[in-house]
Protein backbone atom coordinates (compact mmCIF):
# COMPACT_ATOMS: atom_id res chain seq x y z
CA UNK A 1 0.00 0.00 0.00
CA UNK A 2 0.99 3.52 -1.12
CA UNK A 3 1.78 5.70 1.90
CA UNK A 4 0.45 8.78 2.52
CA UNK A 5 3.38 10.66 3.77
CA UNK A 6 4.84 9.48 0.41
CA UNK A 7 2.28 10.98 -1.62
CA UNK A 8 1.99 14.04 -0.28
CA UNK A 9 6.22 14.56 -0.63
CA UNK A 10 6.10 13.59 -4.11
CA UNK A 11 2.94 16.45 -4.54
CA UNK A 12 4.90 18.91 -2.99
CA UNK A 13 8.12 17.96 -5.02
CA UNK A 14 6.39 18.60 -8.15
CA UNK A 15 4.73 21.76 -6.80
CA UNK A 16 1.85 21.21 -5.14
CA UNK A 17 1.02 23.52 -1.99
CA UNK A 18 -0.52 20.63 -0.33
CA UNK A 19 -2.12 17.03 -0.67
CA UNK A 20 -4.13 14.09 0.95
CA UNK A 21 -5.85 11.01 -0.35
CA UNK A 22 -9.22 9.97 0.41
CA UNK A 23 -10.77 6.28 -0.19
CA UNK A 24 -12.83 5.94 -3.46
CA UNK A 25 -15.94 5.35 -2.64
CA UNK A 26 -19.60 7.21 -3.28
CA UNK A 27 -20.29 11.07 -1.85
CA UNK A 28 -23.43 10.64 0.00
CA UNK A 29 -26.42 13.57 -0.90
CA UNK A 30 -25.71 15.25 2.82
CA UNK A 31 -21.62 15.56 1.38
CA UNK A 32 -22.76 16.46 -2.28
CA UNK A 33 -26.47 17.49 -3.02
CA UNK A 34 -26.45 17.33 -6.63
CA UNK A 35 -29.29 15.77 -6.68
CA UNK A 36 -31.46 18.35 -4.78
CA UNK A 37 -29.65 21.10 -6.78
CA UNK A 38 -30.88 19.49 -10.16
CA UNK A 39 -33.91 19.06 -9.16
CA UNK A 40 -34.65 22.75 -8.01
CA UNK A 41 -32.97 23.89 -11.19
CA UNK A 42 -30.34 26.03 -9.87
CA UNK A 43 -27.86 24.92 -12.58
CA UNK A 44 -30.06 26.68 -15.27
CA UNK A 45 -28.31 25.83 -19.27
CA UNK A 46 -25.65 23.81 -17.23
CA UNK A 47 -26.81 20.31 -19.43
CA UNK A 48 -23.61 18.81 -18.65
CA UNK A 49 -24.16 18.46 -15.26
CA UNK A 50 -27.52 16.44 -16.20
CA UNK A 51 -25.06 13.97 -17.68
CA UNK A 52 -23.11 11.09 -15.61
CA UNK A 53 -24.49 12.09 -12.13
CA UNK A 54 -24.11 8.78 -10.76
CA UNK A 55 -20.89 9.27 -11.83
CA UNK A 56 -19.96 12.76 -10.27
CA UNK A 57 -20.95 10.95 -6.94
CA UNK A 58 -19.28 7.67 -7.25
CA UNK A 59 -15.22 7.81 -8.77
CA UNK A 60 -15.80 3.69 -9.42
CA UNK A 61 -17.70 4.38 -12.18
CA UNK A 62 -15.20 7.13 -13.89
CA UNK A 63 -12.48 4.14 -13.07
CA UNK A 64 -13.25 1.36 -12.64
CA UNK A 65 -11.72 -0.73 -9.77
CA UNK A 66 -10.70 2.72 -8.02
CA UNK A 67 -9.53 2.42 -4.89
CA UNK A 68 -8.56 6.29 -4.04
CA UNK A 69 -8.72 9.49 -4.80
CA UNK A 70 -5.15 11.32 -4.54
CA UNK A 71 -6.86 15.09 -4.26
CA UNK A 72 -4.16 18.32 -4.70
CA UNK A 73 -4.44 21.47 -4.03
CA UNK A 74 -2.44 24.42 -5.52
CA UNK A 75 -2.91 27.66 -4.20
CA UNK A 76 -2.99 31.05 -6.07
CA UNK A 77 -4.18 33.85 -3.84
CA UNK A 78 -6.31 36.35 -3.68
CA UNK A 79 -7.52 38.72 -6.32
CA UNK A 80 -5.17 41.97 -7.01
CA UNK A 81 -5.97 45.15 -5.14
CA UNK A 82 -4.45 47.01 -8.08
CA UNK A 83 -6.41 45.41 -10.72
CA UNK A 84 -9.75 47.28 -11.62
CA UNK A 85 -11.04 45.52 -14.62
CA UNK A 86 -13.10 43.86 -12.71
CA UNK A 87 -11.99 40.49 -13.64
CA UNK A 88 -12.33 38.35 -10.58
CA UNK A 89 -9.21 36.19 -8.60
CA UNK A 90 -9.47 32.71 -10.62
CA UNK A 91 -9.05 34.35 -14.22
CA UNK A 92 -6.21 37.36 -12.70
CA UNK A 93 -4.88 33.24 -12.41
CA UNK A 94 -5.91 31.77 -15.29
CA UNK A 95 -2.76 29.72 -16.25
CA UNK A 96 -2.68 27.58 -12.94
CA UNK A 97 -5.32 25.28 -14.78
CA UNK A 98 -2.38 24.17 -17.31
CA UNK A 99 0.14 24.18 -14.99
CA UNK A 100 -2.30 22.10 -12.65
CA UNK A 101 -2.67 19.24 -15.01
CA UNK A 102 0.94 19.54 -15.62
CA UNK A 103 1.78 18.81 -12.43
CA UNK A 104 -0.62 15.54 -11.85
CA UNK A 105 0.69 13.93 -14.27
CA UNK A 106 3.88 14.76 -13.20
CA UNK A 107 3.13 13.28 -9.61
CA UNK A 108 1.15 10.10 -11.49
CA UNK A 109 4.97 9.58 -13.50
CA UNK A 110 7.11 10.32 -9.57
CA UNK A 111 4.44 7.33 -8.04
CA UNK A 112 4.64 5.26 -10.70
CA UNK A 113 1.13 4.48 -10.55
CA UNK A 114 -2.22 4.32 -13.37
CA UNK A 115 -4.98 6.62 -12.58
CA UNK A 116 -7.01 9.12 -14.24
CA UNK A 117 -5.88 12.60 -14.27
CA UNK A 118 -9.04 14.99 -13.39
CA UNK A 119 -8.73 18.42 -13.73
CA UNK A 120 -11.53 21.02 -15.50
CA UNK A 121 -13.48 18.23 -18.00
CA UNK A 122 -13.61 15.18 -15.98
CA UNK A 123 -17.18 14.69 -14.62
CA UNK A 124 -15.60 14.05 -10.91
CA UNK A 125 -16.38 16.97 -8.18
CA UNK A 126 -12.74 18.49 -7.15
CA UNK A 127 -14.02 20.31 -4.42
CA UNK A 128 -16.18 17.94 -2.54
CA UNK A 129 -13.41 15.15 -2.83
CA UNK A 130 -10.77 17.88 -1.44
CA UNK A 131 -13.46 18.26 1.55
CA UNK A 132 -13.50 14.16 1.66
CA UNK A 133 -9.94 13.85 1.60
CA UNK A 134 -9.86 16.27 4.49
CA UNK A 135 -7.99 18.96 2.83
CA UNK A 136 -11.04 22.04 3.95
CA UNK A 137 -14.81 22.07 4.16
CA UNK A 138 -17.16 23.28 1.90
CA UNK A 139 -18.57 26.70 3.13
CA UNK A 140 -22.40 28.17 2.62
CA UNK A 141 -20.58 30.11 -0.88
CA UNK A 142 -20.43 26.29 -2.06
CA UNK A 143 -16.48 26.46 -2.31
CA UNK A 144 -13.51 24.59 -0.40
CA UNK A 145 -12.24 26.46 2.48
CA UNK A 146 -9.14 25.46 3.18
CA UNK A 147 -7.61 26.30 6.47
CA UNK A 148 -4.31 27.99 5.22
CA UNK A 149 -5.07 29.74 1.98
CA UNK A 150 -8.89 29.69 2.32
CA UNK A 151 -11.10 29.70 -0.81
CA UNK A 152 -8.12 31.41 -3.37
CA UNK A 153 -7.11 27.47 -4.47
CA UNK A 154 -7.01 25.38 -7.43
CA UNK A 155 -7.49 21.33 -7.04
CA UNK A 156 -7.22 18.62 -9.01
CA UNK A 157 -7.21 14.83 -8.54
CA UNK A 158 -5.56 11.58 -9.67
CA UNK A 159 -8.28 8.62 -9.38
CA UNK A 160 -6.42 5.24 -9.31
CA UNK A 161 -6.78 1.58 -8.62
CA UNK A 162 -4.05 1.84 -5.68
CA UNK A 163 -5.08 1.18 -2.50
CA UNK A 164 -3.30 4.10 -0.80
CA UNK A 165 -3.30 5.04 3.43
CA UNK A 166 -6.55 7.82 3.06
CA UNK A 167 -6.80 10.23 5.30
CA UNK A 168 -10.02 8.71 6.25
CA UNK A 169 -8.38 6.14 7.81
CA UNK A 170 -5.88 7.55 9.60
CA UNK A 171 -8.64 10.10 10.95
CA UNK A 172 -10.50 6.54 11.71
CA UNK A 173 -6.72 5.84 13.70
CA UNK A 174 -7.01 8.91 15.76
CA UNK A 175 -4.17 10.87 13.35
CA UNK A 176 -6.83 13.83 12.05
CA UNK A 177 -4.17 16.24 10.23
CA UNK A 178 -6.06 19.10 10.35
CA UNK A 179 -9.53 20.08 12.24
CA UNK A 180 -12.23 20.43 9.67
CA UNK A 181 -15.89 20.31 9.76
CA UNK A 182 -18.67 23.37 9.09
CA UNK A 183 -17.75 25.70 10.39
CA UNK A 184 -20.37 28.28 8.90
CA UNK A 185 -23.41 27.54 11.21
CA UNK A 186 -23.53 31.08 12.82
CA UNK A 187 -22.12 32.70 9.82
CA UNK A 188 -24.02 33.94 6.69
CA UNK A 189 -21.65 36.75 5.40
CA UNK A 190 -21.22 35.18 2.31
CA UNK A 191 -25.50 35.06 1.67
CA UNK A 192 -25.41 38.68 2.63
CA UNK A 193 -22.95 39.83 0.42
CA UNK A 194 -24.30 38.43 -2.53
CA UNK A 195 -26.37 40.96 -4.61
CA UNK A 196 -28.19 38.63 -5.94
CA UNK A 197 -29.16 36.34 -3.68
CA UNK A 198 -28.11 33.46 -5.56
CA UNK A 199 -26.62 31.31 -2.47
CA UNK A 200 -28.99 29.11 -0.42
CA UNK A 201 -29.41 31.07 3.39
CA UNK A 202 -29.84 27.41 4.54
CA UNK A 203 -29.40 23.87 4.40
CA UNK A 204 -26.34 22.22 2.33
CA UNK A 205 -24.83 24.80 0.60
CA UNK A 206 -25.95 25.26 -2.82
CA UNK A 207 -25.62 28.17 -5.56
CA UNK A 208 -28.26 29.23 -8.19
CA UNK A 209 -26.44 29.42 -10.96
CA UNK A 210 -28.90 31.59 -12.49
CA UNK A 211 -28.24 34.72 -10.37
CA UNK A 212 -24.57 34.28 -10.18
CA UNK A 213 -22.70 37.35 -12.17
CA UNK A 214 -19.77 34.48 -12.76
CA UNK A 215 -22.88 32.20 -14.78
CA UNK A 216 -22.94 35.38 -17.67
CA UNK A 217 -19.81 36.49 -17.36
CA UNK A 218 -17.10 33.22 -17.59
CA UNK A 219 -17.02 30.30 -20.16
CA UNK A 220 -20.16 30.85 -22.34
CA UNK A 221 -20.93 34.37 -22.33
CA UNK A 222 -24.89 34.74 -21.64
CA UNK A 223 -27.43 37.82 -22.09
CA UNK A 224 -27.55 39.45 -18.43
CA UNK A 225 -30.45 39.44 -17.20
CA UNK A 226 -31.78 43.26 -15.83
CA UNK A 227 -32.08 42.52 -11.91
CA UNK A 228 -28.18 40.31 -11.66
CA UNK A 229 -26.53 43.11 -10.22
CA UNK A 230 -22.55 42.28 -11.31
CA UNK A 231 -21.04 45.87 -8.97
CA UNK A 232 -19.16 46.33 -11.92
CA UNK A 233 -17.12 42.30 -12.41
CA UNK A 234 -16.81 41.65 -16.47
CA UNK A 235 -15.32 38.40 -15.71
CA UNK A 236 -16.40 36.12 -13.07
CA UNK A 237 -16.92 37.68 -9.13
CA UNK A 238 -15.27 37.67 -6.06
CA UNK A 239 -17.65 39.12 -3.33
CA UNK A 240 -18.58 36.11 -1.79
CA UNK A 241 -15.19 34.88 -1.00
CA UNK A 242 -14.50 38.48 -0.35
CA UNK A 243 -16.74 38.06 2.48
CA UNK A 244 -15.57 35.07 3.68
CA UNK A 245 -13.60 35.54 6.86
CA UNK A 246 -11.35 32.71 6.28
CA UNK A 247 -10.01 34.79 3.34
CA UNK A 248 -9.11 36.95 5.98
CA UNK A 249 -6.18 34.79 7.36
CA UNK A 250 -4.66 34.54 3.86
CA UNK A 251 -1.84 36.58 2.78
CA UNK A 252 0.47 34.67 0.04
CA UNK A 253 0.52 37.10 -3.30
CA UNK A 254 2.38 35.58 -6.66
S1 LIG B 1 -19.90 34.88 -7.18
FE1 LIG B 1 -20.94 36.89 -6.84
S2 LIG B 1 -22.97 36.68 -7.77
FE2 LIG B 1 -22.11 34.60 -7.54
S3 LIG B 1 -22.84 33.85 -5.58
FE3 LIG B 1 -20.89 34.83 -5.15
S4 LIG B 1 -21.37 36.97 -4.65
FE4 LIG B 1 -23.19 36.07 -5.63
S1 LIG C 1 -18.74 33.72 4.70
FE1 LIG C 1 -19.36 32.65 6.57
S2 LIG C 1 -21.09 31.37 5.92
FE2 LIG C 1 -20.01 31.98 4.08
S3 LIG C 1 -18.57 30.30 3.69
FE3 LIG C 1 -17.45 31.85 4.86
S4 LIG C 1 -17.67 31.21 6.99
FE4 LIG C 1 -19.23 30.10 5.81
Amino acid sequence: MLSLDDIKQAALAVGFDDCSVARADALTDDEYPLREWLRQGWHGDLGYMERNVEMRLDPRLLVPGAKSVICCVSAYGPPDPQRTDGVAAYAQHREYHSVVKAMLFALRERLGIDGKVCCDTVPISDKHWAARAGLGWIGRHTLLITPRWGTWVNLGEIVTTEEVESEERRMENGERRTEVGDRCTRCHRCVDACPNHALAPDGPPMLDVRRCTAYYTTHQQRPLPPDVDTRGYTQGCDLCQLACPFNGIVKIHH
